[in-house]
């Protein structure tokens, strides 16, 4: 029990809901609400930056459940391009206002580390949110974090009122130099912080994970899926509130909901299995894109950078240079996207990259590939 709530180990993270022509599919939304409700999980993570996400759950979750049967979290990104401390502000209101939901059982502060830190330093944004807790509004204050170790330390340091912290931890990442999960992990541990885990899947990639990897997965459980090993294994870390799954499609909540259900955690023989698929992974190189598309938030070329990273990842680990040549043409042209030999080296996108991936140098590679 952390933080006074019960809470099973999976979160539904609505940061990927179902589309249907370009905007949220409420319909297929509501299944999954339900589902999920009905499996007696309880955790919904959404966030201002999520494109029509707050009002899909107001629809579908808020206006049909009585308040206290679920939980909700939602984040404040006021380093999106906020030039005043009132537009910091007016997004806490405009969550409140969007997602109907009255008050907010876990607030974030979203995306700390680099510069992003310091914006909530310089509108006092943590006294803001303090005051809020004291009127009700918000019940847990927290925030998730892409940076360092050494980072997290200072801003744990400082702000001993964060009473939980959101971390990128999956398998992969685990001792991924740039990502840093282990130490990330340890250090909010050590400062006596429960942890919320988001990308466990590596924004989907370890769904479908290199046939290296996937032979291992599958030669010692050959009826669960991949995705499963990897939810699992961060549900398995102590001192966890609950492991965000984006998920979009109802057969995939189906699965996470099966076998999370009654999961108690990974056994030692089933760890052994994780270090082995770890060592795999560890020989493919990959672009470390989860495609959460802050870049796109701030490019003024619009252009297709996840999608160009994910067709050159599907070229990467499949080596079928057809098949990823048409996910390039519809990730990219198809949603609208500028190709990235458009891009004219502003560097902005680097600047809020989560992944801190050479952005600018590894869509040159795309072009040179696909264009
Ligand atoms: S460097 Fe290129 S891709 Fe990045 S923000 Fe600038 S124009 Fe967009
Ligand atoms: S390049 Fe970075 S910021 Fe852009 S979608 Fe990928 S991980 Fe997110």
């Amino acid at each position: 029990m952390y933080l006074g709530e019960e809470i099973k180990k999976l979160g539904f993270g609505l940061m990927r809901l179902p589309q249907k022509d370009g905007v949220i599919d409420l319909e297929e939304t509501q299944k999954m609400v339900d589902l999920f409700m009905e499996n007696g999980f309880t955790y919904f993570d959404t966030a201002w930056a999520y494109t029509g996400s707050e009002e899909a759950i107001r629809k579908t979750l808020v206006e049909r459940y009585p308040r206290d049967s679920f939980t909700l979290a939602t984040k404040n990104a006021a380093w999106i391009n906020c030039k005043t401390r009132e537009e910091a502000l007016a997004q806490f209101d405009l969550s409140l206002e969007k997602s109907g939901a009255g008050y907010f059982d876990f607030y974030l502060l979203h995306n700390l580390g680099a510069h992003r830190t310091k914006v909530f330093e310089d509108f006092d944004l943590w006294n803001y949110f303090l005051k809020k807790k004291e009127e009700g509004l918000i019940k847990h204050l927290g925030f998730s974090f892409h940076s360092t170790p050494e980072e997290l330390d200072e801003i744990l340091t400082k702000h001993p009122e964060a009473e939980f912290v959101q971390l990128q931890i999956n398998y992969a990442d685990w001792e991924n130099p740039a990502i840093q999960s282990r130490a990330n992990y340890e250090m909010a541990r050590s400062h006596g912080k429960p942890v919320v885990i988001m990308e466990p899947v590596k924004g989907g990639l370890l769904a479908n994970p290199p046939e290296s990897v996937a032979k291992i997965l599958k030669e010692a459980e050959p009826d669960s899926s991949c995705a499963s090993w990897a939810i699992r294994f961060a549900a398995s870390l102590e001192g966890v509130i609950t492991v965000l799954s984006g998920m979009t499609y109802v057969p995939q909540m189906e699965d996470n909901l099966a076998y999370m259900k009654d999961f108690t955690g990974l056994t030692d023989a089933q760890q052994e299995v994780i270090r082995k698929a770890q060592d795999a992974l560890d020989r493919i190189p990959l672009i470390p894109c989860t495609t959460c598309n802050y870049c796109a938030k701030v490019c003024p070329k619009n252009i297709g950078i996840s999608g160009s990273f994910t067709a050159m990842n599907i070229y990467t680990l499949y080596g079928n240079k057809q098949f990823a040549q048409r996910q390039f043409g519809w990730l990219v042209g198809g949603h609208g996207k500028d190709v990235p030999g458009a891009c004219i080296k502003c560097g902005k996108c680097e600047g809020v990259c989560p992944q801190q991936i050479a952005i600018r140098d590894e869509l040159e590679r795309v072009a040179e590939t696909f264009e």
